[in-house]
């Protein structure tokens, strides 16, 4: 844990292992943080507020600034680091790392646009707006992008001038300590992030209760974040859900396929297919739906599974083994009930050493009917169901049916199908011709099952700053 700027120990003296996902090997054992930690580390935000809260913004950005030297410095390590924890391969690990670089950043450039409005009244007066920080912001962040997820939630906090609690996943919390240490020497000063290792149960619901936290934003599962949100309300709490999506991707007959079949494959196995706005589900028009997935069957089988830090690895082992009886049973339910045909995969692949990790083969699932879990939950690994639809009437209709509504995408190259779709898919995201591109300078979050607010993009910095109104009389 890191409280007021230093490692520390759990008050209880407990810790839990952190371990690798690939092997099973003991990585490192952590703190397991009590309730009596949280109030510790929100004292130390608390009593570090008002200094930082006096710095400028430009000063604050400087920090962010020198930090993400050190982060594309220190990349390697950080990559590895992060692969070792979480799995995936060593690739993507450094995607990450860099996207942390780059949202510290994106909101060191933000720093001089925070500020209020003047408003002529009528009358002989006039009204102006003030933009004041919160006080002690918190998060709760999953495992599946641990160093991205913090960084889309303390850099608009910090930059705005509030104090932060993080409460990483158990299973992924040693990068987001490390990234905190580097903010930590480049200048953060002692108190203001704070990182509170510990189980969902007992941290993260000490964290959401106490009364001097007044933002929370959540990432992770619907059932967690509606919990969270309950507790939030009793205290009258700031909340941002990011609850994740069963996001579709529509590709029509007019569609480049090549390039289609590339945008499924990265779309749905990127990250062993657990990343929120990943391809949960493929609606192809029947007169290509053939070529298609023959091409697409060709490219995953191409896929190579394994250890993440072997440089040839495509696709690592899934996070943790609540991922892979998940996986696991959704399988043996599509195979039990014959609900759609397995075209490739759907088992536990059989290279060297993968009895020791969290590994499944990258799978296909075609002729998936419509009650399928496949296509009701949010499939948070590596399978992909696909549905055969007459035309894109048809394919916005299924694909609207989810309870989610994160991100969509249309694959066409006729523009008023591309149009249709962007009016008609209901997510917070649409994608024409690509699926799965996230930035900082842009809003990102989701519309019903997919919870609510937005992170991302110069507006993020609304919900993390009051607005105080000035009314003068001249
Ligand atoms: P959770 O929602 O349980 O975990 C996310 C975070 O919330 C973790 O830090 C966790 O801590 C914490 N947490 C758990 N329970 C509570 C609680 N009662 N109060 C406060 N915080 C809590 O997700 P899981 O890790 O169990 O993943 C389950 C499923 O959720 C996945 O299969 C996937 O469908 C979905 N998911 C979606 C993500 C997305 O980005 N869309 C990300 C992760 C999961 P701890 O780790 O200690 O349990």
């Amino acid at each position: 844990m890191l409280i007021n700027g230093k490692a520390a120990g759990a008050c209880g003296g407990e810790c839990f292992d952190v371990k690798n996902p690939a092997t099973g090997e003991l990585l490192e054992q952590v703190p397991r943080g009590t309730e009596d930690d949280i109030a510790l580390a929100v004292e130390a935000a608390v009593s570090a507020f008002e200094g930082w809260a006096s710095t400028s913004p430009q000063q604050r950005g400087m920090v962010f600034y020198r930090a993400a030297g050190v982060v594309r410095q220190r990349k390697e390590e950080l990559a590895t680091l992060l692969t070792q924890e979480q799995g995936k391969p060593l690739a993507e690990a450094r995607n990450e790392i860099e996207g942390f670089a780059h949202v510290l950043e994106y909101y060191c450039g933000l720093a001089g646009s925070l500020r209020g409005d003047f408003i002529p009244v009528p009358g002989n007066g006039y009204a102006f707006t003030v933009k004041k920080p919160l006080g002690v912001c918190a998060a709760i962040i999953p495992w599946n992008m641990p160093a991205l997820i913090m960084s889309w939630k303390i850099a608009p906090a910090l930059i705005s001038g509030n104090t932060f609690v993080l409460k990483p996943a158990s299973s992924t919390p040693l990068t987001n300590l490390t990234l905190a240490s580097v903010l930590n020497e480049a200048g953060l000063p002692a108190g203001v992030l704070n990182v509170i290792t510990g189980s969902g149960e007992t941290a993260g619901e000490s964290l959401v209760r106490n009364p001097h936290v007044k933002k929370i934003s959540f990432t992770g599962e619907s059932g967690t974040g509606i919990r969270v949100a309950e507790l939030a309300a009793s205290g009258m709490k700031r909340v941002t859900l990011e609850l994740g999506g069963s996001d579709p991707m529509i590709v029509c007959d007019d569609a480049n396929l090549e390039s289609a079949v590339a945008g499924a494959i990265r779309g749905r196995f990127y990250n062993c297919g657990q990343t929120c706005t990943a391809v949960k589900r493929l609606y192809v028009f029947e007169s290509v739906a053939e070529e298609f997935i023959s091409k697409l069957k060709a490219g995953v089988r191409n896929l190579k599974v394994g250890n993440g830090l072997d440089n040839n690895t495509d696709m690592g082992p899934l996070n943790n083994s609540h991922q892979m009886e998940y996986i696991k049973e959704l399988v043996a339910e599509v195979k039990e009930k014959s609900e759609g045909r397995i075209i490739t995969g759907g088992k536990i692949p059989s290279f060297k050493g993968s009895d020791k990790g969290y590994f499944f083969e990258p799978t296909l699932v075609s002729d998936v009917p419509e009650d399928s879990r496949l296509l009701k939950e949010e499939v948070f690994g590596p399978v992909l169901p696909i549905v055969k639809v007459k035309n894109l009437d048809e394919a916005i209709e299924e694909a609207n049916r989810s309870s989610y509504g994160l991100g969509a995408s249309v694959w066409t190259k006729d523009l008023d199908r591309a149009r249709m779709g962007c009016e008609q898919l209901n997510a917070g995201i649409i994608w024409v011709n690509q699926h799965f591109k996230v930035a900082p300078e842009v809003p990102f979050g989701g519309i019903k099952g997919s919870g609510f607010g937005r992170e991302n993009g110069p507006d993020v910095l609304s919900e993390y700053l009051e607005t105080r109104t000035i009314m003068l009389k001249t």
